[in-house]
């Protein structure tokens, strides 16, 4: 398999700076030995990034330091923002594009995520890219609509030339699962991570839809970690709540890595 799994850290609004230096070097020294078949990552609050990336200076390749969100401008009057490039001169090798909670709470529209998504990408970032059905939409049977449309309108929004240049992740996130301790089972995930898998195929390659990260988001925690990374197109998680403490976090790594050859 030439896919590497990926465990990343989302920390949303959560820990100030002391703690937030102190969780992230609790994480990387406890994932040290994963990762050289294995990419984890981190991705505090904006506010502390700088400093966390002088804690983790010492980091690998395979340990990415992520930023959660920015707007879709670089410079300019935009009062309260951050853009992309201000997340890369922080230190961030990635960010997460897209969450649901951008999209619902801040009512981020489909135009402003793929402005943002081509602002990531032209910032060098690795893009974590979120999708999801809320739960009237899984009710409703229309799902795999929902992921066709988010997807679809995504890869074209990724310039071949960035296919090569940076990493475009996907991570499946129901909406209905964020958060809530409900999470999906393996075969729910499967069937959706499948579908986007062939998604990607049929809009880029088999070959590059074959390279693609499928991660998957929604109440992961360590009692249902295994049974969900097993599913094949399943490449690793996207970790809210389980993310916030070293141990927790640590263990979701662990069990990633000893899932990776299946
Ligand atoms: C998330 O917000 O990306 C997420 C997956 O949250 P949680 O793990 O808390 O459901």
């Amino acid at each position: 398999m030439t896919r590497k799994f990926h465990v990343i850290g989302n920390w949303k609004l959560h820990h100030f700076m002391e703690d937030s230096r102190k969780l992230a070097r609790a994480v990387l020294d406890g994932s040290r030995q994963y990762l050289d078949s294995m990419v984890v990552g981190v991705s505090p609050v904006h506010t502390t990034l700088w400093a966390v990336h002088g804690e983790l200076s010492d980091r690998p390749e395979n340990f990415w330091l992520v930023g959660q969100n920015a707007y879709h401008e670089n410079e300019g009057a935009f009062t309260g923002a951050v853009s992309y490039r201000h997340l890369k001169d922080a230190g961030c090798d990635g960010a997460i594009v897209g969450h649901s909670e951008r999209r619902r709470i801040f009512r981020e529209s489909d135009d402003e995520i793929m402005a943002q998504l081509e602002s990531a990408i032209r910032a060098q970032l690795h893009v974590i890219y979120c999708i999801g059905e809320t739960g009237e939409e899984r009710e409703a049977g229309k799902t795999l609509d929902v992921i066709e449309r988010q997807l679809g309108e995504a890869l074209r929004h990724v310039p071949p030339s960035g296919r090569q240049a940076i990493k475009f992740i996907v991570a499946y996130e129901p909406v209905w699962a964020i958060g809530t301790g409900v999470n999906a089972t393996p075969e729910q995930a499967q069937e959706v991570h499948a579908a986007i898998r062939e998604i990607i195929a049929g809009r880029w390659t088999s070959e590059e839809a074959d390279r693609v990260p499928i991660l998957y988001g929604g109440s992961l925690k360590p009692s249902n970690a295994r049974e969900i990374f097993s599913m094949p197109d399943v490449d690793g998680g996207l970790v809210g709540g389980a993310s916030l403490k070293a141990d927790t976090f640590l263990d979701l790594v662990r069990i990633a890595s000893e899932v990776a050859g299946k």
